[in-house]
């Protein structure tokens, strides 16, 4: 009897053959090398490893994938645990002829590229971010043709939203006109995805991220860096003077949920998703006062004070809370995590 073996993961599948005998024992054959090069077939390349969510995400992948099959890269020093889980390569996004060998000579078939320059930092140097946000994107995009690239994912952001948009429950499509040219580079992306999954075939996906918390790694110059910080300060001072004022509520996730829904987003049928620019996820929406409130529950005399700067004028500008029903139809997308659970798991790993 032949059976077919599936693996989901990768939606691949193996034959095996069971032998019955007499004895009313069985023997089953596997042919290993054609079982294990199956099993892992892709190997994906993880430009940006060594950020705030890169580092995390190729953690996760290694996890999923195997270390040798998840290709780090990155201009930075990567965290030790990157480095001593799995390859890594020194990587420009911006230089094509670099960026083709690595994907020569690891044969990577997918590329998750988080190399961007973040909102507040990108309001300082306008022209590198949209070199990098643009040009990036546009290589990684050009060179999964050339390289027969299966899969790309590619995040944009809260950001691409603006003023003029709709700030509560903001819909998966509505009005954009991000004021930030952080996120007038997202927007831009999230346009030239759905042109090269279109014209060009492009299987490439995306997430608008809100803003992610997390205790691994430093924060990337986002203008949600204050939710980040907080708990740092909150275990190590006490006090924390935060940068937002305090009802200023943004969307929030915490890290462990936005991987797994990057994770997820990139496991799904490709027939299933209906949205190739980026899809709207949310899992809370808070203001500077709710969340210390809640290490309140925790650390009773935590203190905290307000002196909004120039982010403020950038948080104003984009939506309190956001409707990520059309993630939730098409692959279930569902945050595990609210304030006071992640507030709690924060306050547990912080240093
Ligand atoms: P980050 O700044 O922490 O990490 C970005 C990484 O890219 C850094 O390690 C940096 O060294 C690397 N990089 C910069 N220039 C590069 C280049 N030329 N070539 C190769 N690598 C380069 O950012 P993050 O917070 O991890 O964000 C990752 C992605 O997620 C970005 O696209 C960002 O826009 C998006 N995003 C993040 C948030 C958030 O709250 N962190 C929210 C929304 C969207």
């Amino acid at each position: 009897m032949t059976i077919i073996l599936e693996n989901p993961v990768r939606r691949n599948t193996v034959k095996f053959s069971i032998l019955f005998r007499r004895d009313n024992l069985f023997r089953i054959s596997i042919n290993l090398s054609e079982y294990s090069s199956i099993m892992a077939k892709d190997t994906i390349l993880l430009v940006g490893a060594s950020g705030q969510i890169g580092s995390e995400l190729t953690m996760l992948l290694r996890e999923r994938f195997g270390g040798a099959n998840v290709v780090a890269a990155d201009i930075k020093s990567p965290l030790p645990e990157v480095v001593e889980s799995g390859p890594f390569e020194y990587l420009n996004v911006l230089d094509t002829a670099n960026y083709a060998g690595i994907l020569e000579k690891h044969k990577v078939t997918q590329i998750y590229n988080m190399a961007a320059m973040l909102s507040a930092t990108g309001e300082k140097y306008p022209l590198k971010a949209w070199e990098l946000n643009m040009d990036g994107l546009f290589n990684t995009l050009e060179l999964s043709i050339i390289h027969g690239i299966k899969k790309i994912y590619w995040p944009s952001s809260i950001a691409v939203f603006g003023p003029t948009t709709p700030v509560q429950d903001t819909p998966q499509t509505t009005i954009m006109e991000p004021n930030t040219i952080y996120g007038i580079s997202k927007q831009a992306g999230e346009r030239l995805c759905e042109w090269y999954n279109q014209k060009k075939g492009v299987d490439v996906r995306s997430l608008r991220y809100p803003g992610i918390i997390s205790y691994k790694s430093e924060p990337g110059g986002g203008t949600t860096d204050y939710a980040v910080d907080i708990y740092f300060k909150a275990k190590r001072e006490g006090k924390y003077t935060s940068f937002l004022d305090k009802e200023t509520c943004l969307p929030m996730m915490y890290m462990p949920d936005a991987i797994r829904a990057t994770v997820e987003l990139m496991e799904s049928p490709a027939d299933a998703l209906s949205i190739r620019s980026s899809y709207n996820v949310a899992a809370m929406s808070f203001s500077p006062e709710m969340v210390s409130n809640s290490i309140k529950k925790q650390i009773p005399d935590f203190e905290i004070s307000y002196e909004p700067d120039y982010r403020q004028k950038i948080a104003d500008a984009w939506p309190q809370s956001i409707d990520d029903s059309t993630a939730r139809t098409d692959w279930n997308w569902k945050p595990h995590y609210d304030l006071d659970s992640m507030t709690l798991d924060m306050l547990k790993n912080v240093k």
